[in-house]
């Protein structure tokens, strides 16, 4: 097995470049103002399609999870970048369809392009190379599907987009951050789910016609 990372792109705001924004090209466009990132041992996969993640659909999911199916075996972990509008979404459906999970899924992302100065996405994008890469930066290994964003890593299909604006854009309100990623990265190893014992696979079994309904006080059942 490689020691390295595999970076997916599927577009979203950390990914954008140029006046007016537009989808980045290449890896190179997205981290010209970044050399530091040549450091790190990462390999680059871009959709042939970068999309705004409201635009995510089962396919798109499918699509995704192929590609680390294909890829599984050959990189210590995965980092995806996505746009946030949706990637609480995607991170949900990647962790039921992922089965035996046993390499760290870190999907990121930015409120602002990494292009920008004060992006977050450097930041963003750094982490969670870290936590995909683990054993090079002497991290305990993460065998789930996560966002990492700000200062924490959160289990994805516990998570949810609660700001559009604000760096501290998503939250975990019913199971508490997998690590703190202050100064040092704290995971915390008792919330993490157990390696598995059985081989990795893809359920591609998905079912377009659930939907989600909200109760609410007053709901009419008819
Ligand atoms: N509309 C964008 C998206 O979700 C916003 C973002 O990237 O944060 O793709």
């Amino acid at each position: 097995m490689k020691d390295k990372i595999l970076i997916i792109n599927t577009g979203g705001t950390i990914g954008m470049v140029g006046k007016p924004l537009r989808p980045a090209y290449n890896w190179q466009e997205i981290t010209a103002e970044y050399p530091i990132l040549e450091q790190f041992p990462t390999d680059y996969y871009q959709f042939e399609t970068l999309i705004d993640s409201s635009d995510a659909t089962p396919d798109f999911w499918l699509y995704l999870a192929q590609v680390i199916e294909n890829h599984y075996d050959y990189y210590l972990g995965f980092v995806i970048l996505h746009g946030t509008d949706t990637m609480a979404y995607t991170g949900s459906m990647l962790s039921y369809m992922l089965k035996n999970l046993g390499k760290p899924v870190i999907l990121t992302g930015a409120q602002s392009p990494m292009v920008y100065p004060r992006s977050d996405g450097l930041q963003n994008l750094i982490n969670s190379i870290y936590l995909a890469g683990h054993k090079l930066f002497n991290i305990p290994l993460i065998p789930e599907v996560c966002i990492c964003f700000r200062d924490t890593l959160l289990r994805a299909n516990r998570s949810k987009k609660t700001d559009s604006n604000n760096y501290y854009g998503f939250s975990s309100p019913n199971y508490y951050p997998l690590a703190e990623l202050g100064s040092e990265i704290k995971v915390q190893k008792d919330r993490i789910l157990p390696l598995p014992e059985e081989k990795f696979y893809v359920d591609k079994s998905l079912d377009p016609d659930v939907i989600m309904l909200e109760l609410f006080p007053g709901m009419q059942p008819k």
